[in-house]
């Protein structure tokens, strides 16, 4: 089987990948939304696998992973190892999981990251009303994330939250020391929310990244009565092109609050610091950023010969995301905690994937289904309404 074309349309904010072959099996991939622009970087890719066999998936990758770099460019990359996957599923009749080395658990766990009510304020009483919405999502979420500190608005409304100026728009790195006023403010936001969700439910906060090293050991010591699930993204994160092991370890080593970071960190060598340094208790890469199923994979076992947990990022990754986080935490060892379950954004994405479960989420897990491939696809007919201009023969 040769790879004919590798094709890439915008449908509803979300980079969609098709790579179709000469024997008539196609495969998709997605990258997270809002990035149209990644368009013209994932064709960068096409003459690179033209003619190649795509169930050879890594020898595929070996080709263009050079060329990828920490979040976003290396989703590109790992849209492409996906729709290899679904490729080499679909050919062998098998699902991913099955070629990944096999299923470890029928179901997977989730938590809620992206499902979100609008918050009249910032103030403790809006968190906890916030938190209780989400508690009574008919997903019955066992784990829940929220964000605060720079990771929030608490930045922009909070009058003098840290000592720096705040910059808005775009993704400007608000960073700097915390005040007292600001950390006594968080502190009475988390206590509001464990109110609403005692033991019942899990609660991780989603931080930064801009804390400096002291605050974070601050916030972390003073979190460790709640009982928290993870302290994520403090010093690093999203959209930092860089890990910053050492200090995450200074962190890490003075607190028994779980400290995890790694969403935005592409392919196994990055993780490798972190890792063997065990500068934090939790890694969350996402599958569409890292370099794939299989790169998610290989780190989620060295992480675990190292005692450190997996709890994979997702929130944007849509619903051929989602398939791809449902097919390789399946396979992930014991050191599996919850994907970040993402949603169709519009809802109009429910009607143009088939294949999923209804409901998809019981109980705050996932049934892993059977069918070849990601499992899922794109229905061409109902979903050409939703093709941007140019794309029009995505689907030919
Ligand atoms: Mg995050």
């Amino acid at each position: 089987m040769k790879i004919t074309d590798l094709k890439c349309a915008i449908i509803g904010d979300y980079p969609v990948v098709r790579i179709t072959t000469d024997a008539g099996i196609d495969g998709y991939g997605q990258a997270e939304s809002p990035k149209a622009y990644l368009k013209p970087h994932v064709l960068f890719y096409r003459d690179l696998i033209l003619g190649e066999d795509p169930t050879n998936v890594e020898r595929v990758m070996l080709k263009i992973r050079r060329m990828g770099a920490f979040k976003p460019w290396g989703s590109a990359v790992s849209a492409i190892e996906v729709a290899l996957w679904d490729i080499a599923g679909k050919a062998s009749g098998l699902p991913i999981y099955k070629l990944l080395g096999g299923k470890i658990r029928d179901k997977v766990r989730v938590y809620n990251g992206a499902i979100r009510f609008p918050m009249r304020d910032q103030s403790p009483q809006a968190y906890a009303e916030n938190i209780a919405q989400m508690k009574e999502r008919p997903e019955n979420f066992s784990i829940i994330k929220q964000g605060i500190a720079f990771h929030s608005q608490m930045v922009n409304d909070l009058p003098n939250f840290f000592y720096s100026d705040v910059y808005t728009g775009g993704r400007y790195p608000n960073k700097g020391l915390i005040t007292e006023r600001g950390m006594k403010h968080m502190i009475a936001c988390v206590e509001a929310m464990k109110a609403v969700l005692g033991d019942e439910v899990g609660l991780a906060l989603d931080c930064g990244p801009g804390f400096t090293v002291p605050d974070a050991v601050r916030l972390a010591v003073a979190m460790e009565p709640y009982n928290l699930m993870w302290l994520e993204d403090m010093i690093t994160g999203d959209y930092t092109p860089y890990v910053a092991a050492d200090l995450y370890r200074e962190v890490t080593s003075k607190t028994t609050t779980p400290i995890h970071t790694g969403e935005q960190i592409y392919l196994r060598q990055n993780f490798v610091e972190l890792i063997e340094k065990k500068a934090v208790n939790i890694i969350g890469p996402d599958p569409l950023d890292i370099g794939g199923l299989a790169e998610l994979k290989w780190v989620a076992e060295y992480a675990d010969l190292h005692g450190i947990l997996m709890a994979p990022h997702g929130t944007a990754d849509g619903l051929l995301g989602l398939a791809a986080l449902v097919q390789v935490s399946a396979t992930l060892p014991q050191n599996y905690v919850a994907f970040e379950y993402p949603i169709g954004r519009p809802d109009w994405w429910y009607d143009i994937i088939e294949g999923l479960p209804d409901p998809i989420v019981k109980d705050s897990h996932i049934d892993v289904w059977d069918k070849p491939g990601l499992g899922v696809t794109i229905n061409a007919k109902a979903a050409k309404k939703y093709l941007t201009a140019g794309d029009e023969d995505f689907f030919d």
